[in-house]
Parts: structure tokens; sequence; C-alpha cells
């Protein structure tokens, strides 16, 4: 079990809590979703009211090591502390002289907030003597940092050699974050059904391969399907191909046979001859895609097989979307895909950054069963995989 912070006795202390605030800016600097500093806000509160003095730190965007105006924390010191009852304080570097003495400052019940670890080299090196830098500011070390989990950087896995199994704990962001991917691959209610798309096979190949024995139907969607259809056989035109998982697509689909999980393809296309708002657009069922053209969204056909198939799901994973919908032609079969989930009658996950801006711009993310704010991170879990963050997060004696 990965230890909670309810776990541990926090109270009075100097807190250390690891956070993703890694928001979504705009051109002007404005954040435009800030789900990721909602979601902190439980576990800050918690340890506010155990009376700890609560140091925060996270990375905006990649600055590469370097000092970045654009991506210094003050916008998001903004958002929290119209968030929190208590004002936030913002350090003005990571571990210069304007934290340590606003560390030896901070008093219980205050928050101070450093600026964007990535200015320093030493945080994605996963550097220990940064990592030790970092320890020395609090007694207690908290990850609530989903996003991150899957990267070994110094504020995520090497920072925690420096605090026991008393003094380490997960939020409950993490917890809940890695729960329910762990029991929506444990003990899904059936029928389970996964529906991935996005651009390439390479990139969930592994998923897919851990999916296939736990689902009963995969709905495959977006650029990767193409990849497929050529194991079929099918003439895709200048659709996205990844020629060299052609075999590798044939064998998942073999595969699928094998253990009777139903799977399912697109057998039509929105296609056309650029990825542009301005090229002109056919629907086309997939065995007659133009020679010079590409399918970018799933047709209309296709959005009704796969409600069809959808019909009876009890749980629905859905990563990746269905088509290029960042441009507005391409993007209803993303689109009404999110309507389709969002209305089942089933335990609903939505995993990757993607997905879940698609299901923003739907509107459909209060109808959502969970929708996971950390894209790689939720991929890596549907893969099977340890997450370098929380590793040491679980009890030694325990699985
Ligand atoms: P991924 O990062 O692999 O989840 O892929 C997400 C990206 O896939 C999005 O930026 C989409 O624009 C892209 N995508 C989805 N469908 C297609 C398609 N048919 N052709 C090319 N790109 C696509």
């Amino acid at each position: 079990m990965v230890r909670s912070v309810r776990d541990i006795d926090i109270e009075g202390k100097r807190v250390f809590i690891r956070c993703d605030f890694n928001v979504p800016l705009d051109d002007f600097l404005n954040i435009t979703d800030d789900r990721r500093i909602k979601s902190a806000i439980p576990t800050i509160k918690y340890c506010l009211d155990h009376n700890c003095a609560v140091i925060l730190a996270s990375h905006l965007g990649r600055p590469g090591g370097n000092y970045d105006e654009k991506l210094s924390m003050k916008i998001v010191q903004k958002r929290l502390t119209r968030l929190l009852v208590p004002d936030v304080e913002l350090s003005h570097d990571v571990l210069g002289s304007d934290t340590m003495e606003k560390a030896k400052n901070l008093k219980n019940g205050e928050v101070l907030l450093l600026e964007n670890l990535r200015f320093e080299k030493g945080e994605t090196k996963n550097d220990p003597e940064f990592a030790k830098k970092l320890a020395d500011l609090g007694e207690i070390y908290i990850n609530d940092a989903f996003g991150v989990c899957h990267r070994a950087h110094a504020s995520v896995e090497a920072i925690t050699n420096f605090f026991d199994e008393d003094h380490s704990a997960a939020g409950f962001l993490l917890l809940k974050e890695i729960n329910f991917s762990r029991n929506l691959l444990k003990n899904p209610s059936r029928p389970f059904i996964a529906v991935v798309g996005g651009s390439k096979v390479s990139g969930k190949l592994q998923a897919l391969r851990n999916l296939l024995p736990r689902v009963d139907k995969l709905l495959i969607g977006g650029g990767m399907a193409f990849t497929f259809l050529k194991a079929q056989g099918i003439d895709i035109g200048n659709s996205l191909v990844e020629e060299d998982l052609v075999e590798e697509a044939d064998l998942v689909m073999k595969r699928a046979r094998e253990l009777g999980v139903k799977l399912y393809l697109p057998v039509d296309v929105v296609a056309a001859q650029t990825c542009s708002q301005d090229s002109t657009m056919k629907f086309v069922t997939t065995q007659e895609i133009p020679k010079g053209w590409m399918g970018l969204d799933i047709g209309p056909a296709t959005t009704r097989l796969f409600r069809e198939a959808l019909n009876d799901a009890q749980t629905i994973l859905w990563n990746g979307p269905m088509g290029v919908f960042e441009i507005p032609k391409f993007s209803r079969g993303s689109t009404q895909m999110s309507h389709t989930i969002a209305e089942a009658h089933a335990t609903t996950v939505v995993g990757g950054g993607d997905t879940a801006d698609v299901v923003a711009r739907s509107g459909d993310a209060d109808d959502m069963a969970f929708i996971s704010t950390g894209g790689g991170a939720s991929l890596e879990l549907i893969e099977g995989k340890e997450l370098p963050g929380v590793k040491p997060l679980y009890n030694k004696d325990e699985d």
C-alpha cells in the first residue's frame, strides 16, 4: 500500500509538498485550465488544518534549467491565493537566499511557494545534492504530483532518500490517481471497454498489450487506427502509418481474437488532402480513401458503430482522441465520443492530456467519473509500470 499523508504524524511540522502546478497557459499567460491547482487543495488544506508550515514546489513548462520570466510561478501563486484562505507567499528563487530567508521565517499555518523547480538544472537530472537541499526545507515530504511521478526527477525521486517511512507519504490526489487506475485494471465491472486513439501505435503499444487480457472490447480510433487497417490489407492512402509496426498491429489483432476480445476499427473516416481547416474534406469508407488523401477523423458510421459497441459498457477507459481534434473540421469524432462516454451508465475514466482537453472542450468534464491529471503518468500506469515517484512511498513490509 502507498502511504497516505493521513498515515503519518504531521501535526505542527514543516511539510514540503511536491505539487503538479504545470498548468496550460495561453499566449497572454492566462491559465486556461486550473484543474491541477484545484486538485492540490485538499492535501494543502489538510496540512494547514494540522497546523503545519507548508512549502510548495512544482515545475511549470520546460525552462531547461534557466530562469524564464514567462514561466515564473507568479501566475500560480495568484490562483492559489484565490483558492486558499491564507495568502501564499512566493520566493523569488528555488534554493537561493530569498527562499532560505522566507523558509526560515515561515510560521505554522503559512504557505510558501518556491519558484519553478526547473529553473534549476539539478531538478530534471535527479541531482542528489539539489534534492538534499530541497529536503532540508521540510521535516515531512509529501508527493501530490501525479503528473510527474513517471519521471525520476530530484523533487520526485532523489528527495525521497532523505525521508524515512514516518516522514514521507502520498497526498490525496496522488492516492486517488493510483487507486483509480489500479482498481480499474484489477476489478473492473464488466463489460470493460477501452477506447484508444491518438497519433501513434508506438506510443501506446505497451498500453494496448497490457489492456488486451483485461478488457472485453477494444475500440481503436485516431491516427493509430491506420496501422491496424493497413495490417488488414486496406489501402489507407496518405493517412498516418507506422510501417515498422504493421506486423505488430497484426499480432495485437490475432491476440485479441485468441482472448475473445472484440476489437473494433473505424469503418469510415473524414478524409482530406492536407491537415488544415481550409482543405476540402470528404466522408469516405475506409475501403475507399482516395489516392493522396488521408483520414483525419473517424466518420459518422464509425461514431455510430462505436456508440453501439459502448452501449452495454459498465466500465470505459478512454485514452487518445479519435482525430485531429485541434482543427475544428476534424474534431467531431472526438467530441461525439466524449458525449457518448459522458452519457454512458458506466464508470468512465479519461486519461491523457489531449483526451482531457477534448472532454473539457466538449463540456463533458462533470459527467466523467474520473479524469486523470497526468498524461504520461496515467499511460504508464495502464502499461503496468511502477512509477519512480510512487515506488519509494510504498510501505516496505506490504505489497
Ligand atoms: P497522442 O499524443 O499519441 O495521444 O496523440 C494525440 C494527437 O493525435 C493529437 O494531437 C491529434 O491531432 C493526433 N491525431 C489524432 N488522429 C489523427 C489522425 N487521424 N491523423 C493524424 N494525427 C492524428
